[in-house]
């Protein structure tokens, strides 16, 4: 039957028969043609389902307004419009919507960005096409394509089954169900209900154990996924820690605020009423002091500061190869106090290859780096011209139990599969084996695929005019258990196994039996099995996971290094990545007797962990945590998602990791490189520096402010002519540096570089106040100075103007001018002490961060316009002043460069006598 056939048959394919499946493919063995492919491609469009945001664009703008900041200063405008002050309350309802929009364009772009970045984990699937097995990504599936799925991998269209092996998948994704559903390949009723179609595997669900092949059925939004994507949201919840202790901060501002207005109203009237003021007179002008209060000492600016740091943040992360998956553990990498990782692939190359054999009592050496299939066997430092017939087998059995395929492009030589399987069969090609032919004329009848777990792989040969051969390939102890083999023989392997196991090799164990007439092969089969012998594999550690480890260590980060490999391979490599351990490395085997109490002192005193499975790493990380600990975690196998999910940071690998460990993880690495988990800690610990920055620079003008109104309500004199209060800025003014100014300032620290120590200090308490001693101290410093020279000049400039002639207006607007210039002043200076939270800006580079510039001139330019354009004047009540006047404002405002300057050498040295002490 025809493809577009059996299209419009509208095949009911969990009832049909697998030769059906097979009909659409073509050819089983092997699948489609890549003409085919293209043609079909064009015909059924990619494989691809569009994900949907799941925050509509109403939502986030309705986030934005759903504060209480916004709602106290929509209160405040809707009172000045009642009470008459219909400009200053259009203004204060200006600049709401100002800043509702700026959040609102800013979290949406964050929000895209971040969902953007799941787009950068790469999805493939195992496919034959033209008769070869290769990984290609998912979209680029099409129906008929003969598919291979496995433990861990998420189904990439809708399969209907034609071979499988124990396969059990998690459809939760479509039915809600998570209990895996067991599958097979016999077809079920045309009625079935999707949970019930047991011979497809639907798309987007994942697979929990076992194997299969299957064909394509329907890709794209044919699939069963497809059809319900309306309902697929890919949330991006933009809330972390840091965010909810700000909103919770800003809630606490907000009531302090509240009860200091009524206290100012109060006082401003009591005050007003003993002037001879009229009640109403003296409620409306103090109401207005209020409302100022609130404007002014609101940090509106601040979510929006934080959501764009934390977004840059994201960014560079992912520039650096770690794509993050969860927005909260840009934060807790920076305070992460233990790396717990993997050591194949991620602190190693992951590039094996086979230098040893060991058979029949005899080590010989193989030469030839990489998988480049030539080198030659020695013997004792001599070549020898035809290998030993007990190696040829040695290898011959090993290369016909995996399933890696070597191939050449462009020069160099890659393979397909796994890595110490690549390594294998490059080694049978040096000993002049043709790996190929071999498992052309051994064909496989059955297997029983490598898990991490059983730390074997088993697989059953048919050659016509020879017995059955049964492989078994694997750890050494766990093959040597299913060999007939006399107790000292066994002994004398494994010391071998463990001298050489102890210069880094990797060892595997390869045993065999004939096997006639077995069919197929299940654990009981393997017994009595013939030891052939080990061969041993470097994979050199990577230079840069050496640098790495070391700047962990220097950042007061341990480094901890867990693996399935032996552990006197495992101490070897340790001990070449500068994990030097006291004393010897802790297996699996005994971390299963260790009891949970005890298990916390081993997992803090350990640094290399050997023949570790998935579920000892749960119980790691468990430990680890319980010693206040934050812990990130690699993993890449399906059955470490639990410890991924447990850990602070579950890590995943981008190019070795299965979909399942991806989906649990909070970030993941796109080189699977430990250097990678350095660089993103790195990356948290200068996002987190920089909020402190903002909220260091930001905090200080809103106490500031307040402060200005505060002594203005408290002591400042009232006019004899009006009877009113001098108030030495007006609410729309207070507004325009609180939300132009502070903002435009505040955003460019956003941007600022790390600091340079950030590796070389210990991680962050996860405890840890965001308002910690420092930012409180610092905020009240920086406030009182800017608070008091703001008020010193208005009330110079006032005195001065009237005793020159100045009207009484006009020299309240200048001197109002004249405090609000101060101030910007103020905080342009201040900006460059908030560059950097400990050094001098001199030596963190004047020019390091230009961002800082296009901040100080925007702001310039606009209150050069704020001071002289005419319509400002008019909006914000200002008046021009004189070039002495700025000149004099700039130079009162550098006072803060001084004065932090030297509160930063004075905390400096503290810190060396708090270090020094300890
Ligand atoms: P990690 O990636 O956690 O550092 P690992 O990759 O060394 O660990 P596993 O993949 O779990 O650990 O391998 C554990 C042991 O199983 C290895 O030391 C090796 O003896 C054996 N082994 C590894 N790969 C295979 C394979 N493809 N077939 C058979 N045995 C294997």
């Amino acid at each position: 039957m025809t493809l577009t056939k059996l299209q419009e048959a509208e095949v009911c394919w969990h009832a049909a028969p697998v030769e059906q499946a097979a009909a659409l493919a073509g050819d089983l063995e092997r699948g489609l043609s890549d003409e085919e492919a293209t043609r079909r491609r064009a015909e059924f469009g990619l494989n691809v389902i569009e994900r949907r945001s799941g925050d509509s664009p109403l939502r986030v703008l309705w986030r934005q307004i759903d504060n209480p900041l916004i709602w106290v200063l929509i209160a405040s405008s809707a009172i000045a419009i009642a009470l008459g002050k219909v400009g200053d309350g259009l203004v204060v309802m200006a600049v709401v919507v100002l800043n509702t929009l700026i959040g609102f364009v800013q979290e949406y772009r964050a929000g895209k960005a971040i969902e953007a970045l799941s787009a950068m984990v790469p999805e493939n699937a195992t496919v034959t096409r033209d008769g070869r097995q290769r990984v290609m990504p998912v979209a680029e599936l099409v129906p008929g394509d003969v598919v291979a799925i496995a433990a861990g991998d998420k189904v990439p269209a809708d399969v209907r089954l034609v071979q499988a092996r124990n396969l059990n998948t998690d459809e939760a994704a479509l039915t809600g169900e998570s209990t895996p559903v067991s599958k097979t390949v016999d077809p079920v009723g045309k009625d079935a209900e999707i949970g019930d179609r047991l011979c497809l595997a639907f798309s987007g669900t994942l697979v929990t154990s076992g194997a299969a092949v299957g064909v394509v059925v329907a890709t794209g939004y044919r699939t069963e996924l497809g059809r319900i994507s309306s309902l697929l949201e890919e949330s991006t919840d933009l809330q972390t820690p840091l965010t909810r202790a700000l909103a919770q901060i800003g809630k606490v501002i907000t009531i302090a605020i509240g009860i200091l207005a009524v206290a100012m109203l109060a006082v401003g009237m009591a005050r007003a009423v003993s002037q001879g003021s009229t009640l109403f007179d003296a409620f409306r002008d103090s109401l207005l002091f209020a409302i100022a209060l609130a404007v002014g000492a609101i940090p509106e600016g601040l979510p929006a500061i934080v959501t764009i740091a934390l977004a840059i943040g994201v960014q560079r992360m992912a520039a650096r190869r770690a794509i993050i998956r969860k927005l909260p553990a840009v934060e807790t990498l920076g305070s992460t106090s233990v790396i717990c990782s993997d050591k194949t692939g991620t602190l190693t190359r992951n590039e094996m290859t086979v230098t040893a054999a060991w058979t029949d009592g005899v080590e010989y050496a193989l030469t030839g780096v990489g998988y480049r299939p030539e080198g030659h066997v020695e013997l004792a430092g001599k070549r020898l011209d035809s290998p030993p017939e007990v190696l040829t087998r040695l290898l011959l059995h090993a290369a016909l139990c995996s399933d890696a395929t070597l191939r050449e492009e462009d020069g160099a030589w890659h393979i397909t599969g796994d890595p110490t399987e690549g390594a294998l069969v490059a080694g049978a090609e040096k000993v002049g084996l043709r790996v190929d032919d071999e498992r052309r004329a051994w064909a496989r009848v059955d297997s029983i695929p490598f898990e991490s777990e059983n730390q074997y792989m088993a697989t059953l040969h048919r050659r016509s005019g020879r017995d059955d051969v049964l492989v078994m390939k694997g750890a050494p102890e766990v093959v040597l258990q299913h060999c007939a083999i006399a107790p000292e023989d066994r002994e004398k392997v494994l010391s071998r196994v463990e001298g050489m196991a102890g210069q880094g090799l990797r060892m595997l164990a390869v045993a065999s039996r004939h096997a006639n007439g077995a069919g197929a092969i299940h654990e009981s089969s393997l017994w009595g099995l013939q030891f052939d012998g080990v061969v041993g594999m470097i994979d050199p550690p990577r230079p840069e996971a050496i640098a790495a480890v070391e700047t962990c260590r220097r950042a007061g980060i341990e480094v901890k290094m867990i693996t399935g490999d032996h552990r006197a391979t495992a101490e070897a490599i340790g001990a070449q990545l500068g994990l030097a351990t006291a004393g010897r490395a802790v297996t699996g085997a005994e971390l299963q007797r260790t009891t949970d109490d005890d298990l916390r002192r081993v997992a803090n005193e350990t640094r290399v962990f050997a023949r570790v499975a998935p579920e000892h790493k749960l119980r790691l990380v468990r430990a680890l945590q319980a010693e206040e600990h934050v812990v990130a975690m690699t993993g890449d196998g399906v059955n470490d998602a639990p410890a991924l999910s447990q850990a602070n940071i579950g890590v995943a690998m981008g190019i070795t990791g299965t979909s399942v460990s991806k989906e649990s993880s909070d970030m993941v690495l796109t080189d699977d490189n430990f250097a990678t988990i350095a660089a993103a800690v790195e990356e948290g610990r200068r996002v987190y520096d920089n909020l402190i920055k903002s909220l260091a620079f930001v905090l200080p003008t809103n106490l500031g402010l307040a402060l200005i109104l505060t002594c203005a309500v408290a002591f400042f004199p009232f006019d004899a002519d009006t009877s009113r209060l001098l108030i030495p800025m007006q609410p729309i003014q207070l507004l325009w540096i609180n939300l132009v100014a502070a903002v435009a300032l505040a955003l460019p620290l956003a941007f600022e570089h790390k600091e340079p120590d950030v590796m070389d200090r210990p991680p962050r308490s996860p405890r840890e106040p965001v308002l910690s001693r420092f930012v409180l101290a610092r905020t009240v410093l920086v406030a009182v100075m800017m608070a008091s020279a703001a008020l010193a000049l208005f009330l110079w400039e006032y005195n001065t103007a009237l005793a020159a002639g100045v009207a009484l207006d006009d020299a309240l607007a200048k001197a109002q001018t004249m405090a609000v210039t101060t101030v910007t002043m103020f905080q342009i200076f201040y900006l460059f002490n908030c560059r950097s939270l400990r050094d001098s800006v001199l030596r963190i580079g004047l020019f390091s961060n230009p961002v800082v510039y296009l901040g100080v001139g925007t702001v310039l330019l606009l209150h050069m316009a704020f001071v002289y354009a005419p319509v400002m004047n008019r909006v914000f009540g200002t008046t021009p002043i004189t070039v002495t006047d700025l000149g004099f404002a700039t130079l009162v405002s550098m006072v803060v460069l001084p004065v932090i300057s030297l509160e930063k050498w004075w905390r400096g040295r503290s810190r060396a006598r708090a270090t020094a002490a300890a």
